[in-house]
Formats: C-alpha cells, sequence, structure tokens
C-alpha cells in the first residue's frame, strides 16, 4: 500500500509535478463537452465522464453518465441494435441557500480549475464562487474510480464558507434513475435495475456522510439514494462531504446483483477514504512502472481503459467515457489498442483477446449465415458477438446513408488473428495458445481460405468487401484484406503444424472439434499461394483494389486547411470515384507487415499512398506516424505524432464530446515505440531501431515481454539506448541490428546506427528465404 493521504486537505491536493497534471482553468459552458471527455476517469470497469458534480441539472445539453462496461441493452428506439446503457448519475449534488440553490452561473464564478492526476488516477477541481450569503465560497473536489477495487467509486467534496450565518442544505442523491434502465428495487442505500431486454443486472450500493469542523453531522432527511443535510453557517466553517459507491453488473437472469454491490460497500466502508485512494493509487503506481512513457495523458486512459478481471468485455471505439458508438467494440481494439497491452501489461491484452475468444461462436455463426466457414467476426461488437453495426445513419443533410460495414468490413477477423499472434510471440503464453488463440487463428484462417475463391485466372479473389479505407465500398481484391488474409491462412497452418508437434494430446481434439484434415489444409495452402493480392512487379506498388489507379487522382493539397472530411468537400459519389482514401489502408498492411514489401518498395507504396489520405478517421494519422517514423522520416513523423495528440488534447476535435479516441491514443503510443523507437518483436527477442525526431533529446518507456520488465532509455537524442532488465531471466535485446545479452545486475548503453535498409522478400523468394512463422515461435 502507498502512503495515501493524511488528512483530506492532503487527499484534495493534486500531484505538484506538473509533469503529472493535466489542467483546465476557467468555465466556459461551451467547452465542457470536450473537457468531459478528456478528463474521464476509468478502470475498465467503471467509467465517468468529468462532468461538475455540483448544481448540474438534467437540462444539460451532454448529461453527466457513469458507464459500466458489458452493460449492453437492445433499445426499442433504434431497431434492434445493442448499446452500452449508462447507469444513474451518482455524483449529484445539490446546495441550497435561502435564496436558491448554486448553480455555477460563469458570472458567480470567480476562479475554476479541473486537475486530471494522472499518477493518482484521480479528477480534482477547486473553485470559488461569489455569492451574496456567505461571500467566496471555496469549493474542492475529488473523484475517483479505484483501479485496485474497479467495483468501487469515491467523491470527496470540501467546502469552506467565508461568512455569513443563514440556513444552508447539503443534498446528495442519484439521478436519472429511471433513464433506461427498469428499477427493480430503490432503497436508501441500494438501487437494483434490470436492462429491458438483454436480461442483465445493476446493483449500486452507496454510502454518504458530512462532517463540519470534523464532526459528523446526521442527515436530516433520507430518501431513496438521497441524503439531505441542514445547518446553519459560521464564518471559516469547513464541510467535508464523502460518497462512496459500490456497483455489481450480473449476466444472468435471476441472479440478484443488489447483496454483491452491500457486501463491496462494506469493504469500502471499512478502509475509509483514506484507505481507498492509498490501494487505488498503489494499483496505478505499478501501471505506471510497467507503461510510463512520456505521452503520459494518452497513457493514463490507455490504463484506464482495460480490466484484465474481466473477459466478457472489450474496449469501445470511446472506451467508458462517452456515448458515441454504443459501447460497441471495432478492429480498433487489436489494431491500435493491444500493442500498448501486449507490451505493458499482458494480463490486460489476454482479458482482451479472451472477449474475442468468448464470442468465437457468434463469429461462426455470422461466416455461416453468409455462407463461409470459419469466423467472421462483427464489424462492431457488444456483449454477445453479434453483429451490431448499423444498417443505415442520418447523415449531415438529413439523408439515409447505408451503412455498409457489418457485412463488407471483413478484415476485423484477421485483425483480430493478428493481435493474437502478436500477444503469444510476446508473452509466450502457452496455455492462452492452446485454449484459445489456436482455434481463434485455425477458424479465422479458414473463414478466409473459404472466402478467397479460385477463378478461372487461377487466383484466389476476395470479391465484395470494404477496407479500412470505407470511402470505398463494396470493392475486389482489397489488398489490405488479401495480404492480410493471406498472412492469416498461413499463420493458421504454421499453428496447426506447431500443435500436431508440440502438443499432439491438444491438436488431436481440438482438429476432432473443429472437424479439421489434412484435404482441408491443403486448400488452404493453395489459397493462400494463389491470393490475389494486387502488386504490381514491375512498379513494386500494391493497388489498393481493383479499378483503385483508374479513379480520378485529386491533390489534396489544395484543401489543406479544410475544417471537413474530403467526402464532405467532395460529397459521397465524387469521393467513391476518387483516389481520396479515408485512412491510413496500403499503408496500414505496411505498418501491420512490414516484410511483405519488397526492399524500397515500402517506401515506394508510402509515397504514393501517403498523400491521397485524406484522414477521415481519427486512427489514420497514427498509423502515418509510426510507418513515417519506421521510414525514417522523422519530421514528417513528428507532425502526425503531433495531429494525433491534438485530437483529444487539443480543442480542435469537434466531435470529442463523444468521448475520447482511444485507438488514437494507442496510436500515440505506437507511432513513439514502434516508430520512434522502432521496436519490433523477434523469436529471440526484442529488437530496437531507433530514430528520434530532431527536438526529442530522450525517450524512455517500460516494457513487458516473456515475465520479464524492461526500461528503456533512448538517449542523446537517440545517439545510444540504455536497456535495463528489471525483472526476468536475461534475454536478447537487438539494437540498430546487433543483439546484446542483457542481464539483471548491469545497464546495457549501446550506440545507435542508422537502420539497416528495410528487407522484404518476394513471392518466389518467401519459399525458400523467409522462416515459416513456426520457426519464429517462442521457445
Ligand atoms: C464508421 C463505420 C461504422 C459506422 C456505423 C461510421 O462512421 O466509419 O466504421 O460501422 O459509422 O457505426
Ligand atoms: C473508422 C474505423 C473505426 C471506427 C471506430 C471509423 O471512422 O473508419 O476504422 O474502426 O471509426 O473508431
Amino acid at each position: 500500500m502507498s502512503g495515501g493521504p493524511g488528512t483530506m486537505e492532503q487527499a484534495l491536493e493534486p500531484t505538484a509535478d506538473p509533469a503529472w497534471v493535466l489542467d483546465a482553468e476557467g468555465y466556459d459552458p461551451l467547452r465542457e463537452g470536450s473537457l468531459e471527455s478528456r478528463f474521464a476517469i476509468s478502470n475498465g470497469f467503471l467509467g465517468i465522464r468529468g462532468a461538475r458534480a455540483t448544481t448540474r441539472g438534467a437540462r444539460w445539453i451532454v448529461p453527466p453518465r457513469t458507464y459500466v462496461a458489458g452493460l449492453f441493452d437492445t433499445s426499442s428506439a433504434e431497431e434492434a441494435i445493442s448499446g452500452l446503457v449508462p447507469a444513474a448519475d451518482w455524483l449529484e449534488v445539490h446546495i441550497l441557500l435561502p435564496g436558491g440553490p448554486m448553480v455555477h452561473h460563469p458570472g458567480d464564478v470567480s476562479s475554476h480549475r479541473m486537475t486530471l492526476d494522472l499518477r493518482r488516477g484521480a479528477l480534482l477541481s477547486a473553485s470559488r464562487l461569489k455569492t451574496t450569503e456567505l461571500g467566496m465560497l471555496r469549493l474542492r473536489t475529488l473523484r475517483l474510480v479505484s483501479l485496485s477495487e474497479r467495483a468501487v467509486g469515491l467523491q470527496l467534496i470540501q467546502m469552506e464558507i467565508e461568512k455569513g450565518e443563514i440556513e444552508i442544505t447539503f443534498e446528495a442523491s442519484f439521478e436519472g434513475v429511471n433513464l433506461g434502465l427498469v428499477s427493480e428495487k430503490i432503497e436508501q442505500d441500494l438501487g437494483v435495475w434490470r436492462t429491458h431486454s438483454s436480461g442483465k443486472g445493476l446493483a449500486m450500493a452507496t454510502a454518504s456522510s458530512l462532517q463540519i469542523d470534523s464532526r459528523d453531522l446526521p442527515p436530516t432527511t433520507l430518501g431513496p439514494l438521497k441524503w439531505s443535510w441542514s445547518w446553519t453557517s459560521r464564518p471559516g466553517q469547513v464541510v467535508c462531504f464523502e460518497r462512496s459507491l459500490a456497483v455489481m453488473r450480473s449476466d444472468t437472469q435471476g441472479l440478484d446483483p443488489g447483496s454483491g454491490a452491500r457486501e463491496r460497500l462494506g469493504v469500502v466502508r471499512h478502509l475509509g477514504w483514506r484507505g481507498v485512494p492509498a490501494e487505488h493509487e498503489a494499483a496505478w503506481a505499478s501501471r505506471w512502472r510497467c507503461s510510463a512513457v512520456e505521452v503520459d495523458v494518452a497513457v493514463y486512459h490507455l490504463n484506464s481503459a482495460a480490466n484484465p478481471a474481466d473477459e466478457r468485455v472489450s474496449i469501445s471505439a470511446r472506451a467508458l467515457t462517452g456515448d458515441d458508438y454504443h459501447g460497441h467494440v471495432f478492429w480498433d481494439t487489436e489494431i491500435y489498442l493491444l500493442p500498448f497491452y501486449i507490451l505493458t501489461w499482458p494480463e490486460a491484452a489476454r482479458a482482451l483477446l479472451m472477449y474475442r475468444f468468448h464470442t468465437l461462436d457468434a463469429a461462426r455463426a455470422k461466416a455461416a449465415g453468409m455462407g463461409w466457414r470459419g469466423a467472421l467476426y462483427a464489424w462492431e461488437s457488444a456483449d454477445t458477438g453479434a453483429e451490431t453495426a448499423p444498417e443505415q445513419v442520418i447523415g449531415p443533410d438529413r439523408q439515409i446513408i447505408p451503412i455498409l460495414c457489418g457485412k463488407e468490413e471483413q478484415h476485423i477477423s484477421v485483425d483480430v488473428a493478428y493481435a493474437v499472434w502478436q500477444y503469444w510471440q510476446a508473452s509466450g503464453d502457452e496455455g492462452f495458445l492452446l485454449d484459445a488463440g489456436a482455434e481463434i487463428l485455425l477458424e479465422t484462417g479458414r473463414f478466409w481460405s473459404s472466402r478467397a475463391q479460385l477463378e478461372a485466372d487461377g487466383r484466389c479473389h476476395i470479391r465484395g468487401v470494404i477496407g479500412p479505407d470505407e470511402y470505398h465500398e463494396h470493392i475486389d481484391d482489397n489488398a489490405f484484406t488479401n495480404v492480410m488474409a493471406r498472412w492469416n491462412i498461413r499463420c493458421a497452418l504454421d499453428v496447426a503444424a506447431l500443435l500436431r508437434e508440440r502438443w499432439p494430446e491438444c491438436w488431436a481434439p481440438l482438429s476432432g472439434r473443429l472437424g479439421l484434415d489434412d484435404a482441408e489444409l491443403g486448400q488452404w495452402l493453395s489459397a493462400a499461394d494463389t491470393m490475389a493480392t494486387g502488386l504490381d512487379p514491375k512498379t513494386g506498388l500494391f493497388e489498393q483494389f481493383v479499378g483503385f489507379f483508374a479513379l480520378e487522382d485529386i491533390d489534396l493539397t489544395h484543401y489543406a486547411g479544410r475544417s471537413v472530411p474530403m467526402d464532405v468537400v467532395l460529397g459521397r459519389e465524387r469521393t467513391q470515384r476518387s483516389q481520396v482514401v479515408k485512412q491510413a489502408d496500403v499503408v496500414a498492411l505496411l505498418g501491420l507487415l512490414p516484410e511483405e514489401f519488397v526492399r524500397e518498395t515500402g517506401a515506394k507504396n508510402f509515397d504514393y499512398y501517403e498523400p491521397r489520405c485524406g484522414h477521415g478517421s481519427s486512427l489514420s494519422r497514427a498509423m502515418n506516424g509510426m510507418v513515417a517514423a519506421r521510414l525514417g522520416r522523422s519530421e514528417m513523423a513528428l507532425r502526425y505524432f503531433q495531429q494525433t495528440a491534438a485530437i483529444d488534447l487539443a480543442d480542435t476535435h469537434v466531435a470529442i464530446d463523444g468521448g475520447v479516441h482511444i485507438a488514437a491514443l494507442g496510436g500515440i503510443w505506437m507511432t513513439a515505440v514502434l516508430g520512434f523507437a522502432g521496436l519490433s518483436l523477434r523469436s529471440d527477442g526484442v529488437a530496437l531501431d531507433p530514430q528520434l525526431p530532431a527536438n526529442w533529446r530522450s525517450f524512455r518507456f517500460g516494457l513487458r515481454w516473456r515475465s520479464r520488465r524492461l526500461r528503456i532509455d533512448i538517449v542523446q537524442g537517440g545517439q545510444l539506448v540504455e536497456a535495463t532488465l528489471e525483472a526476468g531471466e536475461p534475454m536478447t535485446l537487438v539494437v540498430s541490428g546487433q543483439p546484446h545479452d542483457l542481464r539483471r545486475d548491469h545497464t546495457l548503453r549501446v550506440p545507435c546506427r542508422l537502420p539497416a535498409p528495410p528487407k522484404g522478400y518476394t513471392d518466389a523468394e518467401r519459399g525458400q528465404e523467409l522462416p515459416s512463422i513456426r520457426e519464429r515461435l517462442p521457445k
């Protein structure tokens, strides 16, 4: 247990080091929505937007939000799409004075500062409010959701009265008790709700107390989830309010989550407002030890988004910080977030991948429903894994736009497989591979082998898909999809061979259960070997999809400085007829499978596609930045890095009201660690090829790899790598192509050389030279 606060004063004091805090000064109602996303706190189970607790009314534009991971329901209003239902707002407070309730009227606020304390994982605020009756009122607040006991939340409010002897009433209640859920039981200290149709239960147990000048004041009135205290003020009075919360979700009908919530509340009350933050801060300290990097705000949200203890939920496109995308899980998690978790928090990575394992049946059902074998994951996934992408949305000019992503954006299946493979490579977690990972790899490989159809030209084609670039729909042979699919099939074959050889006792029942025989494996092999890829051997360019190069070429430099996406500028139809790309697509392929790009063709493809990209998705710049960094385009990479950080951290992106763009935050980490530090995974160790931007003097980050913990410092402007093995067995660290032994007892210091020119293999070379995935396995 770490120190934790001794007094309430200390608890309400943010960390002094400015590097650990994110501040917002002043009070502007129009900025509130985006601040509430940026200042959201969560722990992978509970998520709370950074809304003000005092004096908020239901009239507010973006209502306060508390989210509970996995609390999905199908609302009747919005067809049959499952979405995350917000829980009641448990932080509501009213301060009533004789002249009426105190509201945060901008004119009455003489100062207001919100502070996200990244080190402590808490949201603090300090404000001074002018009142006629009490003079200047000093109000300080803290809220947190515990990282050590994820069901638990804590709220502290301290109020200092300057002058005046008047009747004050302090009211603490829950808002939105009847919103979106069916109330089953609302008592003084407990609310129990059910979802309308998904059969889930929710319980929130709570306790509150108020002290004046360190003495408990008994509540004047009590009601269901409501307390109020009335007293006569005196100058200099210090009022301290404390509220704790315990939340339980149950996924099975008939199970009462209420008793569990009350039980946990008992534990919280025992720990008290000193003990809860102390344990929570100790848990944060250990997260920071493993993942600290000089992009702390991004990492703060990443550490907040996952829950290693719950395999039934994953991270949605806005994590637990906003309503956009209804809590749905996209490829964002596997491609943009998993690299961070795999390399800094493998327990969280495993739980996120287990979520995909638990939804494998739904993926098999989706594939079967469309006439294919194997597993096709939902483009948008909620609790069951069934497809939850809407079939249409209302466009900016009120017209109905059909959404084909749920049917056609199939690369999601290989994205999941890719992350499974990366996790296995980095963790060497055999239990996971044998219990879950192998089955995902086999079933996704099987999907692609049936999805790719052999045609008269002797090649296998994948027609009628959407790639990462969603501006172009129903296209044939998307290079990203096809090359990734080929990788997936080969990986599945390697895994089959590996299991057969190393774990025959596992292979026999698994292959039996899946009905896999040699004839089918043979068909997979020929599907992979004949897959169309769109690669022009003469130019080395991949055509993004069949017919792409013939589309209208639009010079995007003419549209620099625009404030809306290119498809809005050009209109949907013209965009579809153009080479304007929504987001990294061939560039994403280069980012994920660099070995598929022969020699200098990586740079060549990047130079073709990067200028044609409109970055209509928040994911795009991070991928372009990571690839630019690896290609040694450090200044361009830095620009992308800064623009990615600006999405959620500067006041420019309109859409942040709906929650943080968690994939972009993961992308910041990717650009820094996989890009600037040039980290890649090898079968026998970890490799670094640092190329820092000119103005970065140093860059430090933590890593976990196969039960080891490492700290990497890139210093002297990228000239020197210092590596420390903090825990675990000796290992190999490859720096600029040279292997070095890394041991517990000394810090390795290695000068960096410019990275070796990119390697790559032609299809012909692949057969002879490229070691099969199997040979690159963790031993
Ligand atoms: C996204 C798609 C998504 C659709 C419906 C679009 O904005 O680009 O990926 O499926 O919304 O949620
Ligand atoms: C992007 C998708 C992404 C989704 C959720 C869309 O705009 O095009 O790639 O998965 O947003 O973040």
